[in-house]
């Protein structure tokens, strides 16, 4: 039976790097022999325009029923005056709790074909690979209460509510475990647990589960040295798990280790592997609509997306050798340019994966 899978273009570059995205799958489906149907839903700012909710009940049916969702990113100025409540984030956040999504995996592993894109330099980025496991579902994004109220004396107050109960910590300290068990049998657990005391269950807990997993060495780091490390020497790191928070600002930092945010794909999973997949980055609106956006970290979501939600990881491995084809032929989009390269747009380059697909 042919899976489903649903496409949310979403807004700024979404639908210009999905539309790539849809050539690659397209290609698998004619020539490999993928037996897959997509269907389209409306998300963020694009459904506020369309039918006023960044999150129409029309697209949560569909994304219940797909066996996998494909994202773009949401958001833009154009949203930024509406009340926080009906932005288009929110149709992102309410997915992923609707849905379950309460594991983020976000591999940075840095292609050695763009060691020199890397901020850094080329010795302490060269065959970087870390897995970023962040808790998404829970913590301040979701906890309750929340608000801006005004004090007595008429000072305006925020506030934000850190929660983490005992059954999400371990669920997603299990995922970690998990993953590291398939690679270098390392985790280290991020907190803040000299100031959180959320936090310091977050370690505790984290502590129990290891004694399941006892070929897997667990260490611990506070967040701020956490961010430092990742910078200083970021290959000590095999498989790293944390918060909701710590996790979103970690992921980004590490991103710029590999080259570009551009290359960055995640999966967010249920409890049952059914998935959500899009590039770590934004709808970035600066971009928009000049044909320069990376579409490769949303191709390479669609290597995750058929690893992880749909059992067929020979395609999976199809798309992501043919990825590394185009970079090995140099192949590149303004973000990961370097002297010498083929400065290709978001279209030539989607072209590019194609034509090496097809070989
Ligand atoms: P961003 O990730 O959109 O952009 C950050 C920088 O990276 C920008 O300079 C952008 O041009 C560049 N960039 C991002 N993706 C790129 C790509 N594929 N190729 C080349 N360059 C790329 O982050 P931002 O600017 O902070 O946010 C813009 C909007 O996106 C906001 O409305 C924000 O809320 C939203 N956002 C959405 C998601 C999501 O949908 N998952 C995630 C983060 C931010």
């Amino acid at each position: 039976m042919s899976k489903k899978v649903l496409i949310l273009s979403g807004d700024g570059i979404g639908p210009e790097i999905l539309a790539e995205a849809i050539k690659v799958l397209n290609v698998l489906s004619v020539d490999f022999g993928l037996d897959i149907d997509l269907d389209n839903g409306l998300i963020g700012g694009a459904a506020i325009d369309a039918v006023g909710n960044p999150l129409p009940d029309e697209t949560l049916d569909k994304a219940k029923e797909a066996d996998a969702i494909l994202l773009g990113a949401v958001g833009g100025p154009k949203w930024e005056p509406l009340d926080i409540a009906n932005r288009p984030e929110k149709g992102l956040l309410k997915i992923r709790s609707e849905l379950g999504l309460f594991a983020n995996l976000r591999p940075a592993l840095t292609a050695p074909q763009l060691v020199e894109a890397s901020a850094l330099k080329p010795e302490v980025v060269s065959g970087l690979d870390i897995m970023i496991v962040r808790e998404l579902t829970g913590g301040i994004y979701f906890g309750q209460p929340r608000g801006i109220r005004e004090l007595d004396n008429g000072e305006k107050e925020g506030f934000n509510t850190l929660v983490y109960s005992e059954s999400e910590i371990r669920r997603i300290g299990h995922v970690a475990f998990k993953a590291a068990m398939k690679r270098d049998r390392r985790v280290c657990s991020i907190d803040k647990a000299n100031v959180l005391e959320a936090t310091e269950l977050w370690r505790e807990v984290m502590i129990d589960i290891s004694k399941d997993y006892p070929e897997v060495e667990l260490t611990h780091m506070y967040v701020d040295n956490a961010a430092m490390q990742l910078v200083r020497t970021p290959k000590q790191f095999d498989v790293m798990v944390t918060t909701n928070m710590f996790g979103d600002i970690l992921s980004d930092l590490a991103s710029m280790l590999t080259g570009s945010i551009g290359m960055l794909p995640s999966a967010s999973l249920d409890k049952n592997g059914k998935g959500m997949y899009e590039p770590i980055h934004g709808s970035a609106p600066d971009i928009a609509g000049k044909n320069i956006a990376n579409p490769l970290a949303t191709i390479l979501s669609v290597a995750m997306m058929l690893r992880y939600s749909l059992a067929e990881a020979e395609q999976a491995n199809r798309v992501e050798k043919a990825v590394d084809v185009v970079l090995s032929a140099g192949y590149r989009t303004p973000d990961i340019t370097s002297t010498g390269m083929k400065n290709v747009g978001t279209i030539e380059m989607g072209d590019a994966v194609v034509a090496a697909l097809k070989g």
